[in-house]
């Protein structure tokens, strides 16, 4: 046992204990209602509450630090807030359920902890809420600059943000800086631009495509290598949610705006892979996710006008580009994947498009795609896990392919998509490669990271830098000796 705080609550004493292993809070019947925002959560305590006075058996509850983000003491009001977002019996997404205490300022403490005898009840509250929120978190105070997309998904951003702002306006060691965007591009100006000292990470609240603009402004800034360092945060707020989700599974985590919220407030950082994408007569870009072809591609891009469905859009325009699909007559070729580990070739600048490739073990496949679809991440949008098992910091693509596919085994597999088990459907092949370059024949359209790119002849090649993703678990457990 760590830390016990005893405060005397009217006649009935409430006790906290703090172990390495939760948050044991043995009565909770003291939780007082603060503003009508958290009405729900306090509506969620005061059930627990009920349940706990009506049997006894129940009024012990251990709160899990997974589930805790840690907390504040409100001095004014003499209340202990814990941060607590548990997640739903069968582990779904995660819910605010606050729990707040009151302290009482006049309360004379049970001091156990010897020679503190004239600190208040809210100065060991306080000693005791940091303890338990430095077991929460990765904790080091962090000033994010959060960037909106107002327009993206069904135009419910800006709403998504409040969720977690709300959340982490009550983590005192969270600050951040908003930006809601104006207009396309935006969001990369700005980025390009900004003092990165200013900040501890750019965290995201869009659709793929503003991540896309803020990797690239920080790709493309004289001091890109410093600035790549920059974490990056996804909070699912567009139709296209692939970085959110890849991160949310990777983590344990299922997907939602809260979770994702929840996870980034953690503190846990992993290492994102990136590629430089050169395309006919364009400075490069810098990719984080997919590059689509073939019915893919009209997917992602001819659905942006049903933007206003949410992620449904791609479902929907899916239907149409089965009933009609436009292949991609191309050649591809790529350099297999060896181990997680970069072959040398493949370590300095990316060779021009005009250029031939370095000599190497690259393997040519030639035929009329029905769809190619290669990802640098295991999930490509919230519902499409298109390459399982693919780690975000692994060196290497997976490329997803069906060649003269009949309707039939289309609809299969993109049905098959978000179990990730279209990887065994008939047709469908597989290739994991380190770079690839594809020269496509007659006339069609490429979705880069679910953007349009020129279309031509297209080269992935692994970046020398990569990027920090924000959230990761598994979070490092708390121990009492090391605290
Ligand atoms: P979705 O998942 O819905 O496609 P994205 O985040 O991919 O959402 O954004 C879609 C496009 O919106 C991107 O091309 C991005 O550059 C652009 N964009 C960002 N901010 C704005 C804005 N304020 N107005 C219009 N377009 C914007
Ligand atoms: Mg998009």
């Amino acid at each position: 046992m760590d830390a016990v705080l005893h405060c005397t609550l009217d006649s009935e004493p409430v006790t906290a204990v703090c172990t390495a292993v939760g948050v044991d809070i043995s009565r909770v019947d003291s939780v007082l209602e603060q503003d009508t925002s958290q009405r729900r959560c306090l509506n969620n305590c005061r059930h627990f509450a009920n349940v706990a006075n009506r049997n006894p058996d129940c009024a012990r509850r251990v709160l899990s630090f997974a589930d805790l983000l840690g907390g504040r003491v409100d001095r004014e009001r003499g209340l202990v807030q814990l941060v607590h977002c548990p997640r739903s019996a069968r582990g779904g997404s995660r819910r605010r359920c606050d729990v707040v205490m009151s302290v009482g300022d006049r309360a004379v403490l049970d001091l156990e902890l010897k020679g503190s005898s004239s600190r208040t009840a809210l100065d060991i509250a306080e000693t005791w809420v940091a303890m338990v929120s430095r077991f929460c978190v990765v904790q080091n105070t962090r000033h994010y600059f959060v960037m909106i997309n107002p327009v993206s998904g069904a135009g419910h951003a800006v709403k998504r943000w409040e969720i977690v702002k709300a959340v982490w306006n009550d983590l005192p060691w969270i600050s951040f800086e908003e930006l809601v965007t104006s207009r396309a591009n935006e969001g990369e100006e700005r980025v390009r631009q900004m003092n990165l000292n200013d900040y501890d990470g750019i965290v995201i609240v869009s659709g793929d495509g503003l991540v896309y603009e803020a990797l690239n402004g920080l790709a493309s800034r004289p001091d890109s290598d410093k600035a790549l360092a920059m974490p990056i945060g996804h909070i699912p707020g567009g139709s296209g949610n692939g970085l959110a989700q890849s991160i949310l599974h990777s983590s344990g985590e299922s997907f939602g705006v809260l979770d994702a919220g929840f996870l980034i407030a953690k503190g846990g950082t992993q290492t994102l892979h990136l590629s430089t994408v050169s395309t006919a007569g364009q400075p490069p870009k810098t990719s984080f996710l997919s590059l689509a072809g073939g019915v893919i591609a009209d997917i992602d891009l001819g659905s942006e006008s049903l933007r206003f469905m949410g992620n449904l859009r791609f479902s929907v325009y899916a239907v149409m580009c089965v009933a009609r699909p436009r292949p991609l007559e191309a050649q591809l070729v790529y350099w297999p994947e060896e181990a997680d580990k970069l072959p040398r070739a493949l370590c300095g600048d990316p060779p021009s498009l005009d250029e031939p490739l370095p000599p190497g073990p690259w393997v040519t496949v030639d035929g009329v795609f029905t769809f190619f679809w290669g990802v640098n991440t295991a999930w490509a949008s919230s519902d499409s896990h298109v390459a399982p098992g693919l780690a975000l910091g692994s060196k290497s693509w997976s490329l997803i392919c069906m060649r003269s596919a009949s309707r039939v085994d289309l609809a299969k597999c993109l049905l098959a998509l978000d179990s990730g088990k279209h990887v065994n459907q008939p047709g469908v092949e597989v290739f994991r490669c380190h770079a690839f370059r594809i020269h496509p024949r007659g006339v069609s359209q490429f979705s880069l990271d679910g953007e349009h790119v020129p279309f031509g002849p297209v080269q992935l090649w692994p970046s020398q830098r990569e990027a920090v993703a924000l959230g990761a678990l598994p979070f490092p457990a708390p121990s009492c000796s090391d605290r």
